[in-house]
């Protein structure tokens, strides 16, 4: 399949980024556990040495396995390139790490991922990189912070843990203006419901932890997007060695194949659910940007093909005593830190995306203690309304 779209998502999520994997006539993607690549012919492995022709060598380097996925979701974001790492956060710093240099300024959102605010606000300013978090949803803000300088404008949308929207296209000129490169975190999205380089991205990553693998059994990471951008980034990963496992590649190609179906059914139980809960008595708060109340709900209706399947709520009894009780009621929600799963997932930030924060920290970022993210599954809706309902007596 080429480097556009030429067909839907359902198709991609199916055939895509497959058709060199296959071997023996097998239908299906090999898990290739080999460590290194065999050459009969010196020139040939100098050839795929040197890149002048397609091969794999060493498996820190390339894998085949590893390939067929990175080409699947390159598929599915219509990008030229793509290059992954063991996991989302391994994608995320070997991006800022090979793209920045020391006198660098990167403008940012302070709703970021956990992990992401720490590298800016801990590992950046130690090779003298600044890094700027901006309130994520004051767009004038961002805008006048990346005009004043800008290396890396870095982006996610829906953030976490209360789903704030921001507008992707309006900070991608802003950031092309003061000729930054535009990353966006779509691991919320997903590409099925968001497309961060259609809307002037430079690239755009996931955490393939969450909805890409979506059954919650492998760690990965992938950023896709302009060739040479995403040639820096493989070259600063095959050296750190923050590679994908082959097996864990297998695993995420296996769960993508479902993806489309996955998301049209996360995103319609996720609205009902939020729908529901905002005229509970017992809630006193539904964040979700599919809900017309919420701030970004007219950005969400232009940029997204759907809200996607992680909204949070808070309990009418703002405590965290509250939270403690109500979890276990849950019969079919795991109580755990993660998202985007096959099952439905609920906790709150104090252990979830924000545990590096103090209860301080997380109140001054206006996240309530008594906050559910709730990562909605592909069960029955009307079971999981059901399940809600007599867990919040
Ligand atoms: C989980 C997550 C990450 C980090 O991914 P890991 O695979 O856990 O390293 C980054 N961004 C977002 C939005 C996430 O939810």
């Amino acid at each position: 399949m080429s480097d556009q779209r030429e067909v839907n998502f359902g198709t991609l999520s199916v055939w895509g980024g497959e058709e060199d994997a296959q071997a023996h006539g097998a239908t299906q993607v090999p898990v290739v556990h080999s460590v290194s690549f065999g050459y009969e012919d010196l020139d040939e492995w100098l050839q795929v040495a040197l890149n002048q022709k397609t091969g794999h060598i060493y498996g820190r380097n390339t894998n085949p396995t590893v390939q067929a996925f990175e080409n699947k979701v390159r598929a599915l974001e219509g990008a030229e390139a793509a290059t992954s790492a063991a996991t989302g956060m391994g994608i995320i710093s070997s991006a800022l790490f090979a793209l920045l240099s020391p006198g660098n300024r990167v403008v940012s959102l302070k709703d970021t991922y956990g992990g992401t605010s720490v590298i800016f606000l801990e590992f950046l300013p130690r090779f003298q990189v600044d890094a700027v978090l901006c309130d994520t949803t004051d767009h004038e803000a961002i805008e006048a912070e990346v005009a004043k300088g800008c290396d890396v404008l870095y982006l996610e949308s829906p953030t976490n843990p209360t789903v704030k929207v921001v507008d992707l296209e309006r900070l991608a000129r802003a950031g092309h203006a003061a000729g930054a490169t535009v990353i966006v975190d779509n691991t919320f999205a997903t590409p099925i419901n968001q497309s961060p380089l259609e809307l002037g991205a430079d690239l755009v990553l996931h955490s393939a932890t969450k909805f890409l693998g979506g059954h919650a059994d492998a760690l990965g990471g992938v950023i896709c997007g302009d060739k040479e951008l995403v040639e820096k980034i493989f070259h600063f990963r095959e050296i750190n060695g923050a590679t994908l496992h082959p097996m864990a590649a297998y695993l995420l190609l296996r769960g993508m194949k479902t993806l489309h179906l996955r998301i049209r059914q996360q995103n319609e139980s996720a609205l009902e659910i939020a729908r529901f809960l905002d005229a509970h008595d017992a809630i006193e708060r539904v964040f979700y940007p599919g809900l017309e109340s919420h701030h970004g709900h007219e950005i969400a209706q232009r940029q997204m093909r759907g809200f996607g399947g992680v909204l949070s709520f808070m309990l009418r009894e703002n405590t965290l005593d509250a939270v403690r009780e109500f979890l276990p009621r849950l019969r079919f929600a795991h109580a755990a830190a993660n998202l985007g799963a096959v099952e439905t997932i609920a906790g709150p930030p104090a252990t979830t995306s924000h545990v590096e924060c103090t209860a301080e920290e997380r109140a001054a970022m206006g996240i309530p203690e008594s906050l559910i993210r709730y990562s909605v599954g592909i069960e029955d809706t009307e079971d999981l309304i059901a399940d809600l309902d007599q867990a919040l007596v």
